[in-house]
């Protein structure tokens, strides 16, 4: 029995009147209630939908059917002597009828003093503001590991071809953060295709994971080459990311280290803050999912919350994953006066997550400046850590501009010097616009790239760091209060 089970149990002796669990695994849902009813006895468990009407209860089967209040009054109607749990299916739907509505309001009073329990399932919902209080919302978790287990074992037992330990172990970690209807579609396929379940699945479980995250308005998963060895500079970022990756080892929870979490990246356009996104999912061999904030707070309100339930629970079944948040400032730096609270509430929900979070969901979130970012994410323990991506000092200049130019022309060694020097205040996307330029040059007279062509791009671009000085400047020092660890060894040299 699990806590979850635990949590519903108390809920229902104590005579919740309208509980909704929020799941779309309608299913799974119905097998826990049979469950709880059977641990609870004598409560039963009685099942209604639109088409069937009531099942579960002798001589009163197929009452309610296509009349959705009949089966509220059936259970207004019904003694103490038994006290049953109603699982009303696909009830939303009906929930925006005033009758309904208003009888729901109704039961929500009368069964406090009665044993009995309407249960609605659904996912993302938001239902009318009337019934807010009337409902008592439980939250069910997407299959945990040991449910999982024990759902593979018992598909292959059935196959004939019982799983052995190792397979067993990898698949249930694959299939992390799938829903059991997933699961089970996955196996079937399996199972049709092979005969039976075995580590050929894996991929496919992959697959359907990748597919999951498809399906999402929110997220989008990327593909991406670029490695941590394509960024220049930012040496003492590196060298830590370099440390968190081996912290993600079996080796390293025996050890007794948490999980990583996550890492914030703080600084002006152009440093490299999304390449390092990039970069660690590669070099992690991780999905990376982008999430797109301004899509979360698309729509209706009250939409956005749910959605970022549902986002939530989309990256945990992509784990062990990087999930980004880009431009994290622009999202949740929201006016909380503009727009009735909803960044803040949603915020609050994904700080929760964060901190509470048990999966391998590696959280990279990248802002150009820190004036509109909340404290509460400012605070040490959201992140593991938080780096200032300062505008690249010269031997990072030069690292920069190597590669770059050894990407697009491999063998060319150029004297830097003089390019190093005039490009300061550059950032790293400017560096690679300058060698870009400088290639244009060269190339319109159908000639090698040279040093010259270099000097003359950089000379012509005019860094946004000339206009933007004071604004990089209050990060430093925002930075140097120890708020934020320098992403460069040598800035922390200057610094010190
Ligand atoms: P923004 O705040 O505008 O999103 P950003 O910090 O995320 O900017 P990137 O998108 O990572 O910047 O940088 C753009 C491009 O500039 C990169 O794809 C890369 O080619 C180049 N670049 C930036 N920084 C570096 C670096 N440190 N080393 C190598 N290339 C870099």
């Amino acid at each position: 029995m699990t806590s979850w089970d635990n949590h519903l149990d108390l809920l229902i002796r104590a005579r919740t009147p309208l509980l909704w669990i929020r799941s779309s695994e309608e299913e799974r849902v119905e097998v826990l209630l049979e469950q709880a009813a059977k641990r609870l006895q004598p409560r039963r468990l009685a099942s209604w939908d639109f088409i069937g009407g009531l099942k579960g209860v002798l001589n009163e089967e197929g009452l309610g059917a296509r009349q959705p209040m009949a089966v509220l009054q059936w259970l207004q109607q019904l003694d103490a002597s038994s006290p049953t749990l109603l699982l009303v299916k696909d009830f939303y739907h009906f929930c925006e009828d005033a009758g309904i509505a208003r009888m729901l309001r109704n039961l929500s009073v009368h069964l406090r003093h009665q044993p009995h329990t309407v249960v609605l399932c659904s996912g993302p919902w938001t239902p009318p503001s009337d019934l807010d209080d009337s409902l008592t919302i439980l939250d069910l978790p997407l299959p945990q590991e040991p449910e999982l287990r024990t759902l593979l074992e018992n598909i292959a037992q059935a196959s004939g071809s019982p799983l052995s330990a190792d397979v067993l172990e990898e698949l249930t970690h694959a299939c992390s953060g799938l829903s059991e209807m997933r699961v089970r579609q996955v196996a079937a396929r399996a199972l049709a295709q092979r005969g039976k379940l075995g580590w050929a699945d894996l991929a496919e479980v992959l697959e359907e994971k990748r597919q999951t995250v498809a399906r999402s308005e929110v997220l989008e998963y990327c593909v991406t080459e670029a490695s941590l060895a394509d960024i220049g500079g930012l040496d003492s970022l590196k060298g830590w990311l370099e440390q968190r990756h081996q912290a993600f080892s079996d080796e390293a929870r025996h050890f007794g280290l948490p999980l990583p979490r996550g890492v914030l990246l703080i600084g002006p356009q152009g440093t490299g803050k999304s390449l390092t996104a990039k970069a660690i999912a590669h070099n992690w061999s991780m999905p990376l999912l982008r999430l797109d904030v301004g899509r979360l707070f698309a729509g209706l309100v009250g939409a956005s919350e749910a959605r970022t339930r549902e986002t939530i629970q989309r990256a945990e079944a992509m784990s062990p994953c990087v999930l980004w948040i880009d431009e994290i400032d622009k999202g949740f730096g929201g006016d909380a006066r503009s727009d009735g609270g909803t960044s803040q509430r949603v915020l609050a929900n994904v700080l929760t997550w964060m901190a509470e979070k048990t999966s391998a969901v590696f959280v990279v979130a990248t802002a150009n400046g820190v004036e509109r970012l909340p404290g509460e994410l400012l605070r040490k323990g959201r992140f593991d850590e938080i780096f200032l991506l300062d505008l690249p000092f010269s031997e990072e200049r030069r690292n920069i501009l190597e590669l770059h130019i050894q990407r697009r022309r491999p063998n060319l060694n150029l004297p830097l010097g003089a390019v190093i020097d005039r490009s300061e205040g550059f950032s790293g996307a400017e560096l690679e616009q300058t060698v870009i330029e400088a290639m244009h040059l060269a190339f319109a007279e159908r000639r090698e790239l040279g040093e010259s062509d270099l000097i003359l791009a950089a000379s012509q671009l005019v860094p946004l760091s000339r206009t933007a000085r004071e604004q990089l400047n209050a990060l430093k020092e925002w930075a140097a209060s120890g708020r934020a660890r320098a992403a460069s060894s040598v800035a922390s040299n200057l610094a010190g």
